[in-house]
């Protein structure tokens, strides 16, 4: 899950970072207005955090207003100082899916992003995925296998979330790049190969039976039946 922050504010961006990261999600920060108009637009994201007031004058709205623009859906959350109630309608009629007052707390900035991004169909509704043993928390972005806690990255967690919601399906190499690497090609490289064994490492080492199995020369299989 791709989110973009765009905010220059350090301790509230590194506030920001640090606890999405921590529940799982892959951030990247902006601090910069133009750079952050240049990339929420030449990157795909599944949602964007950003701030109402940056620097050079720059609203944060006209960055929405562009992206719009361009055809873009990104959900976005708009932070902002300006609490007054004219403000937020300004805000949210500006294409804003939701609007969130500084200073805010944390878990209120994680469940309205959680929100839009179940609004947006990008997550499913907080439920459990299951394959034999193995259990993801969606909600949590964790997962464990007999009961033991599994210490995936990120990037290992949508691997695996993927691979779970085709279990019984071949899942071929192309599938999974764009799935969980976002790449629309072939990059010629053995990403792939290496991350599915660190994954199965994790996942199958120790207990029994193997889930993550190799169809060769076609992709991946998750089953427990094999
Ligand atoms: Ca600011």
């Amino acid at each position: 899950m791709k989110l973009l922050i765009i905010e220059d504010e350090a301790d509230t961006a590194r506030y920001l970072c640090n606890g999405l990261r921590e529940v799982g999600y892959d951030v990247t920060w902006v601090a910069d207005p133009a750079e952050g108009k240049r990339i929420s637009a030449s990157e795909i994201w599944d949602l964007i955090i950003l701030d109402r007031m940056l620097p050079d004058e720059v609203d944060g709205l006209s960055i929405i207003k562009h992206l719009r623009e361009l055809g873009k859906t990104t959900p976005i959350v708009v932070l902002s100082a300006l609490a007054t109630l004219d403000e937020r309608v300004k805000g949210l009629r500006g294409g804003g899916d939701d609007y969130l007052t500084k200073p805010f707390s944390f878990p209120e900035l994680l469940a309205r992003v959680e929100a839009l991004l179940r609004r947006s169909g990008i997550r499913d509704n907080g439920s459990d995925l299951k394959i034999a043993d193995l259990r993801l928390d969606l909600a949590g972005r964790r997962a464990e296998r007999a009961g033991q806690p599994l210490l995936l990255q990120p990037r290992e967690f949508r691997l695996l979330e993927y691979l779970v919601r085709h279990q019984g399906q071949v899942v071929t190499r192309s599938m999974l790049l764009e799935a969980v690497w976002d790449y629309h090609f072939d990059p010629q490289t053995n990403v792939i190969d290496v991350q599915i064994s660190r994954l199965r490492n994790k996942i199958d080492k120790g207990f029994s039976p193997a889930l993550l199995h190799t169809i060769r020369g076609v992709g991946y299989r998750m089953s427990a039946d094999d």
